[in-house]
């Protein structure tokens, strides 16, 4: 887990928006097979993509454990194939995630998909998984905030205590939300 958060570290965004450090590693039997991280051979390109598709491509990995800092991706924009179709037709047995996705879209979908097909899945424990969160400050930041003024923002209101900040500068909005039922949210105003 050490060595996939390390190799994590060796990413550098592709553009200005922010994006995750995130590093992989096969493992069989305790001797690591091979490891990857994000935009290692090319900017933006996923982790285990690098890993599974680009450095072991004809390995044996029947029955490994895998590693990765970030849950696996379920949806990539067409022909690109999503991280968790790649983690499952290589046979892999065990995967280990290091944190869940923040972004609500893919936030547990990686984690569902693995498990539905049968793989199991475990997470890195809480020292490991705050040298992530601290990692990738700047990805986490952007699902607790939208600067924009006009448009519109979705977001997880079940993470963050529920805060979320909208606009900017002067039209700085900080909202606040919460469950009240199955089929309605309560929004705060003021504290109540
Ligand atoms: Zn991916």
């Amino acid at each position: 887990m050490f060595q996939a958060i390390m190799s994590a570290r060796c990413g550098r965004s592709e553009d200005a928006r922010p994006h995750p450090k995130v590093g992989a590693l096969v493992v069989r039997q305790g001797s690591v097979v091979g490891t990857a991280y994000r935009g290692e051979l090319a900017a933006g390109e996923h982790a285990e993509f690098t890993l599974l598709q680009k450095k072991v491509p004809t390995e044996d990995l029947g029955g490994t454990t895998l590693f990765t800092t970030l849950e696996p991706c379920t949806t990539r924009n067409h022909p690109k194939k999503p991280c968790v179709e790649w983690i499952l037709e290589r046979g892999i047995h065990t995967v280990f995630v290091g944190m869940l996705d923040p972004n609500p879209q893919v936030y547990e979908q990686g984690v569902r998909r693995l498990r539905n097909a049968g793989i199991s899945v475990d997470f890195f424990p809480a020292d490991c998984r705050e040298m992530m969160r601290s990692d990738n400050d700047a990805f986490i930041e952007q699902f607790k905030a939208s600067p924009d003024l006009t448009g519109k923002v979705s977001f997880n209101f079940t993470h963050n205590e529920g805060k979320f900040t909208l606009g900017h500068g002067e039209l700085t909005f900080q909202t606040r939300w919460s469950n009240a039922s199955n089929s309605r949210i309560h929004v705060y105003t003021g504290g109540n």
